[in-house]
């Protein structure tokens, strides 16, 4: 395997090759410094031999198999560092979230792997469907690699490495902001001015700040192990090798300094720089009939006054109550009891550290 992806130095094509499975996790030394070690279909840890510069970084992409431009952004980076032209300083796991449905060029399945974790997996109907069981072999690597760094184990809080975990998409719509980042519910602590600088130095200056528990990835490595984790979407889906790779250069240019770099030079944190949003609430589905007032084509954070309809979940209007509300994500295909739509209201001077 690793023979083939060093001849190739492209862990898509390999990937693919086998998307659902390879037999043995195997490792190799790359030039006397660095350790490849393919763990499972999709799942490439590389770690720096002799430095140790206390980041652990996790790059994860194609949890929806049809977002191919962080999916090719990601198989870049691994291709420059199978290739010697870039060092990583820092341990990194690279995880192609969904391969089947990356091979197949579709968004899922069978479900929404990005419904599935925290455990989600396992609950009642249980493991039925590759994506339930992908997200706990996906946790199971998390854990892993965030527990096997040196002293990465210790039980001790506040843990002394960092961990990240950018996990990248792609929307179904287009958005008035263009790239924007989920950060996920901190259960009250400050959200983090490094981060907020590092998203915005890699293009991405609107973030909507999620107001409860979710049972997404960025969820998982940020509640389960204190990872500054995010979802981050990178603008619209494309096909694959359709994307043009140049919208993403700012991303691509911070994620090679952030993974070959000691540490990163971030401009001060000026909140007027961005566009802050926190979630006022998410809209459940309770009806098979539901439908949304707005088109189809209607684009994320579109701003609707008070008073406006936005749907009906059966007989029920979908108000908006506050002075304006903005949406983001609707989708009125999900199935019952799934979230259809959240509702956003600017965030101007978020409690940062
Ligand atoms: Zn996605």
């Amino acid at each position: 395997m690793l023979k083939t992806l060093m001849a190739s130095k492209d862990f898509l094509a390999l990937t693919l090759a086998c998307p659902d499975g390879f037999e043995q996790p195997e490792s190799m030394i790359l030039a006397g410094h660095t350790r490849i070690s393919i763990e499972a279909t999709g799942i490439l840890r590389i770690e720096p031999l002799a430095e140790d510069n206390g980041k652990d970084i996790i790059l994860s992409s194609g949890v929806h198999g049809n977002e191919t431009a962080p999916i090719e952004l990601c198989n870049s980076l691994i291709r420059r560092i199978l290739n010697e032209d870039i060092r990583v300083k820092h341990r990194v796991l690279f995880l192609f979230g969904n391969p089947p449905a990356i091979f197949n060029g579709t968004r899922i399945v069978d479900e929404n792997l990005n419904r599935l974790f925290s455990g989600e997996h396992s609950q009642a109907p249980g493991l039925i469907n590759p994506e339930r069981h992908r997200a706990k072999l996906l946790e199971q690597h998390v854990e892993a690699f965030y527990l096997s760094a040196p002293g990465g184990d210790a039980t001790d809080s506040p843990i002394a490495r960092q961990r990240l975990h950018y996990d990248l998409h792609t929307a179904i719509r287009g958005a008035t902001y263009d790239k924007f980042a989920i950060y996920p519910f901190r259960h009250g602590r400050p959200y983090r001015r490094d981060q907020l600088c590092f998203l915005h130095s890699a293009g991405v200056n609107c973030v909507l700040f999620h107001h409860e528990p979710t049972t997404t990835f960025s969820y998982f490595s940020a509640n389960e192990f204190g990872a500054d984790a995010f979802t981050i979407e990178l603008g619209k889906v494309f096909p694959m090798g359709q994307n043009d790779m140049s919208r993403f250069a700012a991303m691509d240019r911070q994620l090679t300094r952030l993974i070959t770099d000691d540490a990163l030079h971030l401009p001060e944190y000026d909140p007027s720089q961005f566009h802050l949003f926190r979630v006022s609430r998410s809209v459940v589905k309770q009806h098979d009939e539901f439908s949304f007032t707005f088109a189809n084509d209607v684009k994320n954070f579109t701003a609707f006054a008070r008073g406006s309809v936005l749907g009906y979940d059966g007989e029920n209007p979908i108000v908006v109550e506050a002075e304006q509300e903005a949406i983001v994500f609707p989708n009125a295909k999900v199935p019952i009891g799934q979230r259809t739509l959240l509702c956003l209201v600017p965030e101007p001077a978020p409690e940062v550290m």
